[in-house]
């Protein structure tokens, strides 16, 4: 990369193997389902995440809008982390295009919410009431520090779901940094919900997408849901090549990104000036705070990593930062961004 850009994951370019795979791919018009490598990564996701079918979309937004519109209609209510990225940095799609109801409820330290209070948020039938339809989950959860959950929550909230007869869709943008922080296959979690989205465009480097999973019928409806949507592709095939290369060699590297995390968190706290809670970085998140003691603004110590190192990373507002790790990230990198932290505050 031409700069050392830690403002997330989506900054990833395509590897040399994805390019090369993108170049090669056969393709067909997928809207008549004719492109045999977009049906190949639908395929490849959908066993991944042990589910009967997969949908190639342009956006872990798009999967999520497609599966809450194919799962629930006007009216319907969604119970939803209130801190979740489908209820707050999804722009209210599911409210403003589909109608459909969000039910926010606060989360704990990883992004649970408490299984007792989704129970009683269950509407009973009462013609006032908007009628729950559905739950929406997180893995791992992004406004926490990027934290897995383990699959045990997601158990305790299938109970729920099937004691109301409610449906489980789980965002699962970064589901594969869960899995491998956990140590388990990501079909442990997924077997939990009904549909899942995943990002292949973040940790697993490929330029463009996410698929959403499910069960056929269910994939088979999301179709013309994504169609709607204006999400029908064509020779897609060329972007899916780079899917297929991410599922299967971009996986188990991510715990590479996750050891970069702990070392970048373990030089950033001996700094004095820097503060940051090591036992939360369990992902390729590492979010840390500088000091009101240092005689900084956050802009100005952002302008400084810049102009010293060529090193980007993103403000969370009052004086908090994210830096997240990722295949264009290496131990090296991760030094330069300790040490220049280091200078600049030395500086001061
Ligand atoms: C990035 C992200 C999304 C949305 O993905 P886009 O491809 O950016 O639309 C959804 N949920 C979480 C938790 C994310 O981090």
């Amino acid at each position: 990369m031409d700069k050392i850009d830690f403002r997330s994951d989506t900054v990833t370019w395509p590897t040399p193997t994805m390019r090369e795979a993108m170049a090669n791919a056969p393709v067909g018009d997928d809207v008549y389902g004719e492109d045999p490598t977009i049906n190949q990564l639908e395929a490849l996701a959908a066993a991944k995440t042990g589910k009967e079918a997969g949908l190639f979309v342009a956006s872990g937004t798009m999967g999520n809008l497609t599966a809450v519109l194919s799962h629930a209609t006007r009216g319907e209510e969604a119970i939803v982390g209130q801190d979740s990225h489908t209820y707050l940095w999804e722009a209210g799609g599911m409210a403003s295009l589909g109608g459909v109801v969000p039910h926010p409820l606060p989360t704990d330290a990883i992004g649970r919410m408490d299984l007792a209070q989704v129970e009683a948020s269950v509407r009973y039938d009462d013609p006032h009431l908007p009628q729950s339809r559905l739950i929406l989950v997180e893995n791992s959860y992004g406004d926490k520090q990027g934290a897995p959950i383990p699959p045990d929550y997601f158990a305790g909230i299938r109970e729920i779901a099937d004691r109301h007869n409610l449906v489980v869709h789980m965002d699962g943008a970064r589901l594969f940094n869960a899995a491998v922080a956990l140590n388990i296959d990501a079909s442990e979690i997924t077997k939990h919900v009904d549909s899942v989205t995943f990002c292949l465009s973040k940790g697993l480097g490929a330029p463009v997408g996410s698929v959403l999973c499910g069960a056929a019928d269910f994939i088979h409806k999301a179709r013309r849901v994504r169609k709607s949507l204006g999400g029908g592709m064509r020779q897609a095939g060329i972007l899916a090549a780079a899917g297929i290369v991410a599922l299967n060699e971009m996986v188990e590297r991510l715990a590479d990104d996750h050891a970069h995390a702990q070392q970048l968190a373990q030089g950033l706290a001996r700094i004095p000036g820097i503060s940051v809670h090591l036992e939360t970085v369990k992902t390729n998140m590492v979010f840390f705070g500088l000091d009101e003691a240092v005689s900084l603004t956050p802009g100005e110590f952002i302008e400084a990593l810049r102009e010293k190192a060529n090193i980007w990373l993103g403000g969370l507002g009052e004086r908090r930062f994210r830096a997240v790790t990722h295949y264009w990230i290496g131990a090296r990198e991760v030094d330069l961004f300790v040490e220049t932290v280091g200078e600049i505050l030395r500086a001061v």
